[in-house]
């Protein structure tokens, strides 16, 4: 069994990978946990349903990055943990590891941190005084990142133990893939070291930057390594055990589709200059700035999961018409987590859909059904 579920996260991710090899009981990994009130929404209903009264084993928490519409959810989760534990009840879940590459972890030893005043705050997680919005939510980020691995450390829960605690990366050559469970393994495609060691250069490339002030300095690099660095890229393999071809999932965070294609590439994962997935969830909410048509006939899959809620434009009418595009004539199953929503999404589904339904019947898409907390596909 291998099934990927995604929650009603509104603007975010909020992800959960089911596993079991032959007749075990499902196994559950949860990938992200969406923005503010995701967790008491759906999350928390989801787990206490999963639960049954028992006590729920979670193999792993992963955060694919810290972007307030993914870390948050997961920070609820924890604290609730944390005053069950406090009060001295016993705690619903166990959480066996936390895959969370840390901003410290990213940019901490780096000239930038020691260089610049800005840029060492944020790492602390301070939000110095004077920067760009933009730039002020990326270092409020750092320090949801903070305070999540401090609560990890409350609970015990190991913090990116399958690395030994370094970070969690993709490697400059060759492929690394690790054992998460009996069947089951991840192998990483970002972030990739060789992007993590052109840090320097992009420093150089902002204190270069003519009259820039240290706080513009600092704001250049700080909004450049943080949404395109630390997104995890997995791909999930579980095989079950009878011999058929285990089944893959490329669980993609909010990365773009350019670096993702290179660490295919580098991991020797591309046949042809492509690869076939049996699921691919769409990176960054189906947003058409981080995919492009190239990148859905390359990366093909039999199954697309969505999570998006018209804010931001996310999921992109654009982003829907390459993915048709790419794979004219072809089957394929979308899965998407909101038919209804913000910022005209409506609209955009409606007039995409009367177009799909007329000229490429083989595509077929769902939507999370309103009362429900999530929408599932099981491979
Ligand atoms: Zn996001």
């Amino acid at each position: 069994m291998f099934a990927l579920e995604a929650l009603q996260a509104n603007d975010g991710d909020c992800l959960l990978l089911r596993y079991a090899r032959g007749r075990q009981s499902d196994k559950l990994i949860l990938i992200d946990g969406g923005p503010r009130g995701v967790f008491q929404a759906a999350l928390r209903e989801r787990l206490e349903k999963l639960r049954g009264g028992r006590k729920l084993d979670l193999r792993m928490v992963m955060v694919s990055h810290i972007d307030a519409d993914h870390i948050t959810g997961l920070l609820d989760l924890f604290k609730h943990l944390i005053e069950l534990q406090d009060s001295g009840e016993e705690p619903p879940y166990r959480i066996r590891s936390l895959w969370h590459n840390s901003f410290e972890k990213l940019a901490g030893g780096r000239a930038a941190a020691v260089e610049s005043a800005v840029v060492g705050a944020a790492v602390g997680g301070a939000v110095p005084a004077g920067l760009d919005p933009p730039v002020e939510a990326v270092v409020a980020s750092v320090r949801q990142g903070n305070d999540l691995r401090n609560y990890a450390r409350k609970l015990s829960v190991p913090i990116n133990r399958e690395v030994r605690g370094e970070l969690i990366s993709a490697p400059e050559r060759g492929r690394r893939t690790i054992r998460i469970d009996e069947g089951l393994t991840f192998t990483l495609i970002g972030p990739q070291e060789k992007e993590l060691n052109k840090l320097e250069d992009s420093w150089k490339a902002a204190k270069t930057a003519a009259q820039a002030t240290p706080e513009a300095i600092a704001a250049d690099y700080l909004n450049r390594t943080v949404p395109n660095l630390s997104s995890i890229v997995v791909l999930a393999e579980m095989a079950d055990g009878a011999g058929r071809e285990p089944k893959r999932m490329l669980l993609t965070g909010d990365a773009g589709g350019d670096l993702m294609l290179e660490g295919l590439e580098d991991a020797g994962l591309l046949k042809d200059g492509g690869i076939h997935v049996d699921l691919l969830k769409v990176q960054h909410h189906g947003s058409s700035h981080s995919v492009a048509q190239d990148f859905f006939e390359r990366v093909t899959a039999g199954h697309y999961v969505i999570s998006g809620n018209g804010k931001h434009g996310n999921p992109h009418g654009k982003t829907l018409e390459w993915l048709s595009a790419a794979r004219a004539g072809q089957a394929y199953d979308a899965y998407l987590t909101n038919r209804q929503g913000e910022e005209g999404l409506t609209e955009v589904l409606d007039r995409f859909l009367q177009t799909e339904s007329r000229s490429q019947p083989l595509h077929r898409y769902h939507f999370r059904r309103d009362d429900a907390p999530s929408i599932g596909v099981e491979l």
